[in-house]
């Protein structure tokens, strides 16, 4: 695959406001945010989109969810939230390195558009 912003956040080439990270996944605060909390979660590794990942990356998956649950409670969205994954043309991704949004902080209308 070609390299995203995405990877050159991950390698710290280009400055984020990280708000977590291990070994697998990194959280940063969306650069054009979408409500008053807005945070994107990623794999360290380039899958460019949930239609291209693999039956290899499951458990990836699962942490990738798990994470958005730790941020979330670190970020006090108690009220709730919503997690989006864009996917592909029609889906309206337009960074080809898998991303969950995490929104939060005010009430999200249904349904999305
Ligand atoms: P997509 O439309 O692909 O689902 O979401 C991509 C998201 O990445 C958008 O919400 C956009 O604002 C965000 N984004 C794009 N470039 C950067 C960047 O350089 N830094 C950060 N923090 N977010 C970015």
């Amino acid at each position: 695959m070609t390299d995203t912003i995405f990877g050159k956040i991950i390698r710290r080439e280009i400055p984020a406001d990280i708000v977590y990270e291990d070994d697998l996944a990194l959280a940063f605060r969306d650069v054009n945010p979408q409500a008053p909390t807005h945070i994107l979660i990623i794999p360290k590794k380039p899958i460019v989109r949930l239609s291209e990942s693999s039956q290899a990356d499951t458990a990836l998956m699962g942490h990738l969810l798990m994470t958005v649950k730790k941020v979330a409670e670190q970020e006090n969205l108690s009220n709730g939230y919503r997690v989006v994954i864009n996917n592909g043309t029609h889906g309206g991704q337009t960074v080809d390195h898998l991303h969950l949004h995490l929104l939060g902080d005010r009430f999200m209308g249904w349904p999305p558009g």
